[in-house]
């Protein structure tokens, strides 16, 4: 496996304290920073925490359409925009476009090459390469994301 470290992005500042783990804790979140919290921000929230993956805009709206739910790609794409923008939700961008996660305080990612699956992961360097980093560069690190790729494993 190969990793690179990446600078983290122009990632909206997150203003909890404490990282958001469930969903409730993002409708809190929500309600924290006064977003109003329509049935469809929910429907969203609520898809993004079901999952579990790195969905795009498009992805989310055929599943909560699959699922019967009332909403329209305008509004799909809306919420997707206010909620990553405050820091609730995760927005990666992509060549292909924009992938929407669940966890929005910052993690690493496993890429697979071959599925083009992306999975969460939380990576805690050791403090000695943290500290070498920072002597080489004369910057202080405040946090990092590791962007790991992989290759499908061959089944036995
Ligand atoms: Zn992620």
């Amino acid at each position: 496996m190969i990793f690179e470290e990446q600078a983290v992005g122009m990632q909206a500042e997150i203003s909890g304290k404490k990282p958001i783990r469930s969903l409730e804790d993002a409708l809190d979140h929500c309600q924290c920073l006064g977003m109003r919290l329509s049935k469809q921000r929910r429907f969203v929230l609520e898809l993004l925490w079901q999952a579990q993956e790195h969905l795009s805009a498009r992805e989310i709206y055929n599943r909560l359409n699959q699922q019967g739910k009332d909403i329209g790609h305008t509004s799909v794409y809306q919420n997707l925009e206010a909620l990553s923008a405050q820091g609730v939700i995760e927005c990666v961008e992509r060549s292909d476009g924009r992938l929407y996660g669940n966890i929005s305080d910052p993690h690493s990612h496993v890429n697979c090459l071959d599925t083009h699956q992306i999975l969460d992961v939380h990576v805690e360097l050791p403090e000695e390469v943290i500290q070498q980093i920072e002597q080489q560069t004369g910057v202080k690190i405040s946090h990092y994301t590791i962007d790991f790729l992989a290759i499908d494993r061959p089944k036995p």
